[in-house]
């Protein structure tokens, strides 16, 4: 078992409040350290919680007062304001172990608050290949189910077997398999739902027979085609690739991809190719639907934003995708730069970028 990774260390306290099972009350706690934009937020209340059974009695007391709530992980994936009203979960449940295995397949447990890169390569110590194309994805276990995190041809769906929760609508604990957690293209019940489930544990399923997948460019070109790659030779090329072409959220603040790739109709698509023969896209979902899947970095870049500034934000000069903060940043100047992106983009491509990162 692993330690939380992300338990507070400097901590302003309130009185206890007498409900049993509920975590120390954290008044004004700094997330600045708790979101990868690097913003300055002060959480008004917050608790980490590090065992499911605190969830319940957390809730309840919330939902007495009729304050906002929400959850956080490691905030690699949200814009905070500089000050979060009401409560702040910080998921902080620790502990992963392999609960089954045969010659078929390895079951893995893992508690929500885990680093989810500590994750990937200590499955790989156990020798349980699978999830090397995701490596070097930032944030906590609990949130990859969220939105499906994906990198290079792989979704993590794809190896969850089930997830426990809390579910706030029924207050109890629910376990859900894969097959009811509508994982798609970067989404899932969860995001559908927001504020309804607190998971609390992922339960992986890791198959036993494994093939590299390597279909991503990028990712194909570190190997020659008379070599067939180890899953720790995938993971480390991953983690060069990413290495080379994304900022590290410790040195400029950043959550990703702050656009989705949009997914447009094959009619749209082909109007589009006219227009712009070298797009970039991909085919998307069913061949027979002929959805495609535009890059929304490429057009970005193609309206020349790619490295500009604007003030202590920006687009970051390697991948036009990542809106990264130089310093003295907030939600209020990245989502004003986002805008005129999404302005300039709709105006040349008549296409629409949805902005990925949750905004609080
Ligand atoms: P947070 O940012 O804390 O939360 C994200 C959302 O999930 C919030 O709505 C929060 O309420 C909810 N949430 C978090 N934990 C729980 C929980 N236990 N129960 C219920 N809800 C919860 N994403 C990709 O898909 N692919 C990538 O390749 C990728 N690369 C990235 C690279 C960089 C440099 C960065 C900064 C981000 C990248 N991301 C990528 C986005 C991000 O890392 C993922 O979405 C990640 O899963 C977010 O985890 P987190 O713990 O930081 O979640
Ligand atoms: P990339 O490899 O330069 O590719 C550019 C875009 O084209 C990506 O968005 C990717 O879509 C798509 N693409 C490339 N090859 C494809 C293929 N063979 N089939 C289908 N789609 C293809 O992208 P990158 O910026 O360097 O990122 C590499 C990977 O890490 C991508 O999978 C990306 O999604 C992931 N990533 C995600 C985030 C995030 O915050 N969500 C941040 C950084 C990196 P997809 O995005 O659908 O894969």
């Amino acid at each position: 078992m692993n330690s939380a990774p992300n338990a507070p260390s400097s901590l302003k306290t309130a009185p206890p409040t007498g409900i049993s099972g509920i975590p120390e009350m954290l008044l004004s706690f700094s997330l600045k350290a708790r979101n990868s934009f690097g913003f300055e937020v002060l959480a008004e209340h917050a608790y980490s919680i590090t065992h499911a059974d605190q969830i319940s009695p957390v809730i309840q007391s919330i939902e007495a007062t009729g304050l906002p709530w929400r959850v956080l992980g490691g905030g690699s994936n949200v814009i905070l304001p500089p000050l979060l009203p009401g409560t702040t979960l910080l998921m902080d449940i620790a502990g992963q172990a392999i609960t089954q295995q045969d010659a078929s397949g390895a079951v893995v447990s893992v508690g929500a608050g885990v680093n989810w890169h500590d994750f990937v390569i200590w499955t790989l110590d156990q020798s349980l290949p699978g999830l090397e194309n995701l490596a070097l994805i930032p944030g906590t276990v609990g949130a990859a189910p969220i939105q499906n995190i994906g990198a290079y041809g792989v979704e993590v769906g794809e190896y969850i077997q089930s997830i426990e929760a809390y579910d706030c609508h029924s207050k109890t604990m629910v376990n859900y398999p894969a097959s009811e957690c509508a994982f798609t293209y970067r989404n899932s019940i969860f995001k559908a739902n927001p504020n309804r489930y607190i998971i609390t544990h992922v339960h992986f399923y890791l198959p036993a027979v494994w093939t590299p997948r390597l279909h991503y460019v990028d990712l194909a070109t570190l190997f020659t085609s008379d070599h067939v790659p180890t899953a720790e030779e995938v993971m480390v090329a991953v983690c060069k690739i990413r290495n080379r072409k994304l900022p590290d959220p410790k040195l400029i603040g950043n959550a990703g991809s702050f656009f989705q790739n949009p997914i447009v109709e094959q009619s749209q698509y082909l109007h589009l190719l006219d227009q712009f023969p070298e797009l970039v896209s991909y085919p998307e979902g069913d061949a027979h639907e002929g959805k495609r899947k535009l890059a929304a970095g490429w057009m970005i870049d193609r309206c020349g934003f790619k490295g500009m500034r604007a003030g202590a934000v920006g687009v970051y000069q390697n991948q036009a995708l990542v809106l990264v903060n130089h310093g003295g940043g907030t939600a209020d100047s990245v989502l004003a730069l986002a805008k005129t992106i999404q302005d300039k983009v709709q105006e040349t491509f008549g296409v629409a970028l949805a902005i990925e990162p949750i905004r609080y």
